[in-house]
């Protein structure tokens, strides 16, 4: 588990952020780091949408 500061002081979470927001934020950030994991509830309701990627948003 490293947190990438850099990366969390450049790409804050907006408030109130919509699920496109959220799953846009989550997916940058598995890739540039790995304090935490895409939370249960939204992992749930991507799935429920079919969306694994950033291009299924679309
Ligand atoms: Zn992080």
């Amino acid at each position: 588990m490293k947190t990438n500061k850099e990366w969390h002081e450049k790409n804050k979470m907006p408030k109130n952020a919509t699920f496109e927001q959220r799953v846009k934020w989550h997916l940058e950030h598995l890739k540039n780091c790995s304090c935490r994991p895409i939370p249960k509830g939204l992992l749930n309701e991507m799935e429920e949408k079919n969306v694994t990627t950033l291009h299924d948003l679309q």
